[in-house]
């Protein structure tokens, strides 16, 4: 029989999909795929219940409900300043994953090259090269996972069409400097580029870093496709509810995307998360200040282990490297032995790298409850021990 498509022919199935498989078969703690232990705010819930009884429950409108698309440019503009027309400039998707896709398929033509970071989440190198895009990697390093911004700028050429950035960046908790994105602007601007902004974890972030859409910055408002998420925003992962934000020239294309590809998402979620991006500004404090004394519990703990914590500023995830236990094998080997031996999933560095994967980093998810995180923290303790290396 004829090849099927080699971009998704023979891969593997993703990292997240695989570790929480393993979690539940050696019914191990799932520190591995990012989602939070405990589901988000009742009233959201109760809100998607309600409307799901009293209906509609058929098609609506494809670029997303109204209540919806007037509160993500309400927060647009009450988080971050920014002036948005709700009926030209936003557009609901099933996730951010299909929001990029969306972005991806329109805005890329076969040869165009996308700089992409690295590490990087999932779905990005698939989704530029089904699109005939030509990847081109840009790599930050620990510890500090700071922008060569040098590296990036000989990235651009003249067939450079879009950068995509994750900023919270997942797995490595970076919030990209001021200064750095900057630079981003200025390269996209000087090149005639457009830029991808995936920010789903824009309300996630720690210790005074703020998160800045790439979209405020000079020159970039109508460049920018910016990608928010209900799923972290309101700890409701399974939603599967998205929002793209940009401007009308770029949000056309990228509607005529989304039309084929879900064309919509389910009402009564929609009407919730309306309901959700409405909340005061306590929710948004209190939902990034209890993950901050999550991230604080856990990173102590792993410190006192012996894993060498590397600094998390946003997002889920912390990363340690496992150089100073002395643990044999790579990330990938560690994490398999972890799972099934210590009964602790979490998920190796090197899935997120395209080649030449650093082997010897690990991310764990915080946005578990505490007497979960002290489990796992006590389970490694004991594996740990018993292997000779710590304790
Ligand atoms: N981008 C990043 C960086 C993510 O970590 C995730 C996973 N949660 C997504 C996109 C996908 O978001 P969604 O579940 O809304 O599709
Ligand atoms: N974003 C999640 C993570 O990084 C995984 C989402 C998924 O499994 N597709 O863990």
């Amino acid at each position: 029989m004829k090849p099927t498509n080699p971009v998704f022919t023979g891969v593997k199935t993703t990292i997240f999909e695989r570790m929480s498989r393993l979690a539940m078969e050696h019914a191990a703690i799932n520190l591995g795929q990012g989602f939070p232990d405990v589901d988000g705010p009742k009233d959201i819930r109760q809100s998607a219940a309600d409307a799901l009884m009293a209906g509609p429950n058929q098609y609506p409108p494809m670029l997303g409900v109204p209540e919806l698309r007037q509160a993500v440019a309400a927060a647009n503009k009450r988080f971050y300043g920014l002036e948005v027309d709700w009926q030209r400039e936003v557009m609901i998707t099933s996730g951010a994953t299909e929001a990029l896709a969306d972005a991806i398929f329109a805005l890329i033509e076969p040869g165009d090259e996308v700089i992409l970071i690295e590490p990087l989440y999932d779905c990005y190198l698939p989704l530029v090269q089904r699109a005939g895009g030509v990847p081109v990697r840009v790599r930050v390093t620990p510890p500090d996972w700071k922008l060569n911004v040098k590296a990036l700028e000989a990235a651009f050429t003249e067939n450079t069409k879009a950068v995509l950035i994750n900023n919270p960046m997942n797995p490595c908790a970076k919030v990209f400097t001021e200064a750095e994105l900057g630079e981003i602007a200025r390269l996209s601007r000087t090149n005639d580029c457009y830029a991808i902004c995936d920010e789903v974890y824009e309300h996630l972030t720690f210790d005074g870093h703020r998160h800045l859409p790439l979209m405020t910055f000079d020159g970039m408002r109508e460049r920018c496709v910016r990608i928010g998420s209900a799923g972290k925003t309101f700890s409701l992962t399974g939603w599967k509810v998205g929002y793209i934000t940009a401007s009308p020239n770029l949000l056309e294309p990228i509607a005529k995307a989304h039309q084929f590809v879900t064309f919509t998402t389910p009402p009564n979620l929609q009407k919730a998360v309306a309901l959700g991006l409405a909340k005061e500004d306590s929710y948004y404090h209190g939902l990034a200040g209890d993950l901050r004394v999550k991230r604080d519990f856990l990173s102590n703990e792993l410190a006192q282990l012996g894993f060498a914590v590397l600094p998390c500023d946003g997002t889920y995830f912390v990363t340690v490297d496992v150089t100073p236990l002395g643990l044999n094998g790579t990330d990938e080997e560690i994490c398999l032995r972890m799972v099934e031996e210590a009964g602790v999933a979490a998920v190796p560095l090197s899935a997120f790298y395209v080649s030449d994967a650093p082997t010897n980093c690990i991310r764990f998810c915080f946005c578990k409850k505490d007497s979960v995180l002290k489990e796992a923290t006590d389970r490694l303790a004991a594996w740990l021990k018993g292997l000779g290396l710590s304790g």
